[in-house]
């Protein structure tokens, strides 16, 4: 076994003892059973320093590329400086951010808090329309995504993911994603807020239809209800705007972000809300909190973010290469009609539906194998995403068509042959 091997088959063992073995299992299927060992900008290097094109970019995480050099620099900065808040001074690090995402920010998000990851901004948001609203009900979307803790689990869509974890949090229906006649329907006097993605993005890269966003609006206004965005992924870029609902120019009460925050360098997570919903934290300024949640060094990574997506235009760049991106994968859907089913999303948030599920996997590793990475989304193993930094050059996405339209080809003869060769499953 050459050490190369070796070294993959040491980590797999650990990941059997002590981390999931499971999981190990799901990463070599998908051909990308190796060892993650350094990155720079839409490229990652395995331990052998074989070069891979990652088309999907952390799910969102990755909008301006790993390892973006002045976010390297401002984090370095900061760590040698103060990492983390004592929590008792006033923090200038994350009132800069909060004022700088105030803002970009649609309509009225003048406030922000701080935390860690998407879900828990998801928490946050659900815990600060309660109070704003003195309302203890939810309402959310079939096939939403939301995170994995238990309240945002209870919005959440998938009842895969729900359904071991019963009861969730009370209080809460799904409606279909679109469907405003059914949503007109549960919103009522009891209900604190709407949560929804523009995009719903681990549901499959469904994009709100046209008007959908602007009723959401106005029935949640009309019942005092509260409208959530969740722009955890498209939000800071993404889908060719700052924030996807100003493609719809809908301004919600609260909305919520992570992934591209923190730069690629840093986990942050943000709540966005308006004067009218901070009055929740009138009188208890404590009320809701967090260790480790705003430190400088992730404000800072979230500072620097924020000032390269706009210096470089990049929601711009990403509106331009994902419209040309999803013409050519329109093209590779119609030219293989028996595999792919549909192209679609907006921006850099791109999804290419197969006409099977079974197909998701083979093509998945075949781009593996083709030094391409590319993941399907987590509700929806049918469709497989691309969200590659926004700032990849028009060539390497020539490269992801390439090696997309070659893991079709063979997968077609795999599947014509409907056996698969042990080399090559
Ligand atoms: C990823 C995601 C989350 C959860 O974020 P984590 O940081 O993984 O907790 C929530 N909402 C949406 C829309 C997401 O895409």
């Amino acid at each position: 076994m050459s050490t190369g091997k070796q070294a993959v088959h040491e980590i797999a063992r650990l990941y059997r003892d002590h981390v999931n073995p499971d999981l190990a299992r799901v990463i070599r299927i998908t051909g990308l059973g190796t060892l993650e060992d350094q990155a720079e900008g839409v490229r990652v290097w395995d331990h052998e320093g074989v070069e891979y094109l990652d088309m999907a970019g952390g799910y969102g995480m990755f909008s301006l590329g790993h390892r973006h050099p002045e976010v390297v620099q401002a984090v370095a900065d900061q760590l040698h400086r103060m990492p983390m808040s004592a929590k008792v001074f006033l923090s200038p690090v994350m009132a800069r951010l909060a004022a700088a995402l105030a803002e970009i920010a649609p309509g009225d998000l003048q406030y922000a808090f701080f935390c860690n990851s998407g879900t828990e901004a998801v928490e946050g948001a659900l815990k600060l329309a309660r109070l704003a609203t003195g309302r203890t009900n939810f309402v959310a979307t079939h096939g939403a995504f939301h995170g994995k803790s238990t309240g945002g689990l209870a919005v959440s869509g998938r009842p895969g993911y729900r359904e071991p974890f019963q009861p969730l949090m009370p209080g809460v229906e799904h409606v279909p994603f679109g469907d405003l006649e059914a949503l007109e329907q549960v919103v009522g006097p009891e209900t604190a807020g709407v949560i929804l993605e523009p995009i719903q993005g681990e549901g499959g890269i469904h994009l709100a239809p046209d008007g959908y966003l602007q009723g959401v609006r106005e029935i949640c206004t009309s019942k005092g209800a509260l409208m959530v965005a969740d722009e955890v992924q498209t939000g800071l870029g993404r889908t060719g705007r700052m924030f996807a609902v100003q493609h719809w120019e809908v301004e919600p009460d609260l909305l919520v972000l992570a992934k591209a925050l923190g730069g690629g360098v840093m986990p942050i997570g943000a709540i966005l809300g308006t004067p009218e919903v901070w009055k929740a934290f009138r009188g208890r300024p404590l009320i809701h909190t967090s260790t480790f949640g705003g430190s400088p060094l992730a404000c800072a990574a979230g500072l620097a973010t924020l000032q390269v997506l706009s210096r470089d235009r990049l929601p711009e760049r990403a509106a331009a290469e994902g419209a040309w991106f999803l013409g050519r994968l329109r093209e590779v859907v119609a030219r293989n009609p028996d595999i792919c089913a549909e192209a679609r999303g907006l921006g850099l948030m791109l999804g290419l539906e197969l006409t099977e599920e079974r197909f998701g996997g083979s093509i998945i590793s075949e781009m593996a194998h083709r030094r391409v990475i590319a993941v399907y989304t987590l509700n929806q193993p049918r469709v497989i995403r691309f969200e590659p930094p926004l700032t990849v050059s028009r060539q390497d996405l020539e490269l992801a068509l390439e090696a997309l339209e070659a893991s079709i080809l063979r997968t077609r003869e795999v599947f014509s042959l409907s056996t698969i060769s042990p080399q090559e499953a």
